[in-house]
């Protein structure tokens, strides 16, 4: 046998060994860093990719072979996650070098595929430097940076798979791709001003507004003169202004028909964040990563940029992110240093990825539109997490962490013939709607999609599903959705020709999604606090104290119910459902307080009293979202919510710190009876009493509730593991002040961390819930 000096000890014998990597491998630079490490190891074999990951074979002294195994899994690439190694003997070939060779296409599916990252520090130098043959190029990415998740269209993931297809590359960037020493090898949207996309700066019409080398200058012109960009990005278009320019602020929310809701910001850099807003370490570090989320800061009082009023008016906190494009590094570089980024999408309607959609949809909207010719395949809005207690919690997992992987307890073998679990997708909910594909312990959610209400939203939906189901190659069998039978999200996926439909009640999967992403087995104890939710017994849920495991549960109390006049349509207007809850709990004649408190809408709460009176459309309701609107609306902080958890995040906003103790509320039997709260609201409210107290003693008392409540259940059940879930805990005041409480009485609180404690979190505890419930007989 030839051996190669130094593969073989002296006379030593030849092992060779096949390893298949698992994780996100692919895309990452998985390849040439096994090339190096085989290099450095002097072994000789190939690697490649397929669906199953990354697959090695390597031949050499053993020491040698384990040396290597060691050193795959210790020092893997920045944003590799190797899952598993597994790996098997085979005889020896006498096979010389080491090459890297075709993706192979196999059966089996389990890569992953990365999400997309943030530009790297060596990519942003490289187009900061007039040197570099990338200088001020908007594509440039290499293994470590750029876009994955938003470009491939199915894996393996090479770049015949992803929409860089239709660019040739030049010599240059060739070399770059086949050169195992380089950084861009084998990055599969490497690109250069030769060879790869380019910029337009177009109207409405697509004409171009300028030569094909200013767009940088005409842009960021624009910009500092007040106008409405329409920049595509990587994953959708945004609308983007001078957060500086009053005038123009409040013309991007009248075009975009938004009044309230804050609008994002993207800052020039972490400095000029430091200028707005409030930058702890976890904050830093999470502006910062790969993932580039938004992240909401607490606002400074004094800011060293002023931020225009109509940005985010009310609250206390900015929403921020870095460039995470060289497009936005660029841009940055020459606009106005902190810049509204807003998801380029009409009211209502998904968010704008394809270029001839968004010319005539956002005709209206911006004055001009900055566009590439890199195709999205699928749209990702941006992601925006806030740091409570220390630690990272997602309002909206979307770019930058799908496809991400969150694994969850395994399943047990199903009793009848030991069958494994099968494939289950979580339909989610129908409003900020994600879904869930689940094999084993596998949980992979989709992107944020936003409402299901238009055709397009559902359109949207199927083509992520479709999407998503090819880069798992998780194929469903059993589909799990919410109970609510008018639930648009149920109706799809039943239009999805699935063997199984498991519905799963709202909260219980409020509460299965945290048990299972902090790998919770057996029971616990569920306070779960949502907006609306459809209950078995046909009333509104959302207030609730539950136990159980995933399969089932128990209801161990919740508010008691009150008539919610005019049904879904008392959510725009909360002084209705304060009426309804006056009403219930107070009496008939109590409504008139309410009017006391806000003569200018004495008519309409006269009439709500009629219709509570006569009892036409009052369905029953007993939900956390409805009491933080009800006691908000009150306080005149929020009378007209235009988002989910507004007035929970408003009262939290303004709600002192330290509170002065609680106001009074009964637990009686299973119903938590809210009518001396409502009272002692009503009498502070009347005397003035500010509104900063009020609202904090409210907030307080909602804790005490929870905190009792908890206690109930302990003594019922003896269990003392605690999940907080349900949209109103995206209210930091609220998350931080139930969990100490809870903690210094004993239980253990698991929070979310890993998907958001809203209907964005949904999907995860249908499929886990229906995962378990599955007998393979249903
Ligand atoms: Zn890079
Ligand atoms: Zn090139
Ligand atoms: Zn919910």
């Amino acid at each position: 046998m030839a051996a190669v000096a130094g593969r073989t000890g002296e006379g030593g014998a030849l092992v060779r060994r096949e390893l298949i990597v698992e994780g996100v491998v692919q895309g990452v630079g998985f390849r040439p860093f096994v090339y190096r490490l085989a290099q450095d190891h002097r072994l000789a074999g190939w690697v490649c990719n397929d669906e199953r990951g990354v697959v090695i074979a390597v031949e050499g002294a053993p020491e040698a072979v384990a040396a290597f195994e060691q050193d795959l899994q210790a020092k893997p690439p920045s944003l590799a996650v190797v899952a598993r190694v597994r790996g098997r003997d085979l005889p020896p070939t006498g096979e010389q070098g080491f090459r890297i060779v075709a993706s192979q296409r196999g059966e089996e599916r389990v890569a992953t595929v990365p999400a997309d990252a943030a530009t790297c520090a060596a990519c942003r130098a490289d187009i900061l430097d007039p040197a570099n043959r990338r200088y001020r190029y908007p594509f440039t990415n290499c293994t470590h940076c750029g876009p994955r998740f938003t470009i491939i269209k199915d894996i393996p993931y090479d770049r015949p798979m992803t929409t860089m297809a239709t660019f040739t590359m030049c010599p240059d960037c060739a070399r770059e791709y086949h050169d195992p020493a380089d950084r861009r090898f084998h990055a599969q949207p490497n690109a250069c001003p030769a060879c790869g996309p380019s910029v337009r700066l177009v109207d409405a019409a697509g004409r171009d507004l300028c030569a094909p080398d200013a767009w940088l200058e005409a842009a960021a012109a624009r910009l500092r003169a007040g106008q409405i960009l329409a920049v595509k990005g990587i994953g959708a278009f945004h609308l983007a202004c001078d957060a500086t320019d009053e005038v123009a602020v409040a013309r991007l929310r009248r075009v975009k028909h938004r009044r309230h809701r804050p609008f994002a910001l993207m800052a020039r850099d972490l400095e000029t964040a430091r200028l707005v807003a409030h930058v702890s370490p976890e904050e830093e570090q999470a502006l910062t990563s790969p993932a580039a989320p938004i992240v909401l800061l607490q606002r400074r009082s004094a800011p060293g940029l002023p931020v225009a009023p109509s940005v985010a008016p009310g609250v206390d906190t900015l929403g921020v992110m870095l460039p995470y494009t060289p497009l936005h590094i660029l841009l940055l570089q020459q606009a106005p240093p902190l810049l509204v980024m807003t998801s380029g999408n009409p009211s209502g309607l998904p968010v704008q990825f394809r270029e001839e959609e968004a010319l005539s949809d956002l005709a209206g909207l911006a004055d001009a539109f900055l566009v590439h010719n890199r195709p999205i395949h699928v749209p990702c809005d941006d992601s925006v997490v806030q740091v409570v207690d220390g630690e990272l919690r997602f309002l909206r997992r979307s770019r930058g962490y799908v496809p991400r992987e969150v694994a969850v307890p395994a399943p047990p073998l199903v009793p009848n013939g030991g069958r494994a679990a099968p494939a289950v997708l979580g339909a989610g909910g129908d409003l900020k709607n994600t879904f869930c594909l689940l094999q084993g312990r596998r949980a992979v959610l989709s992107q944020h999609l936003g409402d299901l209400e238009t055709e397009e939203g559902q359109a949207n939906y199927r083509r992520a599903l479709d999407h998503l189901r090819r880069l798992t190659g998780i194929r469903p069998t059993v589909v799990a959705c919410d109970m609510h039978p008018g639930y648009r999200s149920a109706a799809l996926a039943r239009s999805l020709g699935a063997e199984t439909v498991v519905p799963v009640q709202h909260h219980h999967a409020h509460m299965s999604a945290c048990m299972a992403e902090n790998g919770l087995e057996g029971e616990a104890i569920g306070l779960v606090l949502d907006g609306t939710g459809y209950g078995p017994d046909g009333a509104v849920w959302g207030f609730e104290v539950l136990a159980g495991g995933y399969e089932d549960f128990r209801r161990i109390a919740h508010l008691a119910y009150s008539p919610l006049p005019g049904s879904e349509a008392a959510v725009r207007r909360p002084l209705r459902a304060a009426a309804g809850m006056v009403w219930a709990h107070l009496g008939s004649e109590a409504v008139g307080r309410l009017a006391d408190l806000h003569p200018e809408r004495a008519g309409e709460i006269e009439n709500t009293r009629r219709l509570l009176d006569a009892g036409i459309n009052c369905p029953p309701a007993g939900t956390a979202g409805r009491l933080f609107d009800a006691v908000a609306a009150l306080l005149g902080i929020c009378l007209e919510p235009t988002y989910e958890g507004q007035a929970a995040i408003e009262l939290g906003a303004v709600a002192d710190r330290a509170p002065d103790g609680a106001y009074p509320f009964r637990l009686e039997g299973r119903e938590i009876q809210p009518g001396p709260l409502l009272d002692a609201v009503l009498a502070d409210a009347a005397r003035r009493v500010p509104v900063e107290a009020v609202a904090g003693r409210f907030l307080a008392t909602v804790v005490a509730m929870l905190v009792e409540a908890a206690c109930r259940a302990r003594e019922e059940t003896g269990l003392s593991v605690v999940c907080l879930s349900g949209g109103t805990f995206n209210s930091p005041w609220l998350l931080h002040h139930a969990a100490g409480r809870l903690e210094e009485r004993g239980f253990r609180v698991l929070r979310h961390r890993l998907v958001p404690p809203g209907d964005g979190g949904l999907a995860l505890g249908q499929a886990v819930s229906a995962q378990r419930r599955w007998r393979g007989c249903v």
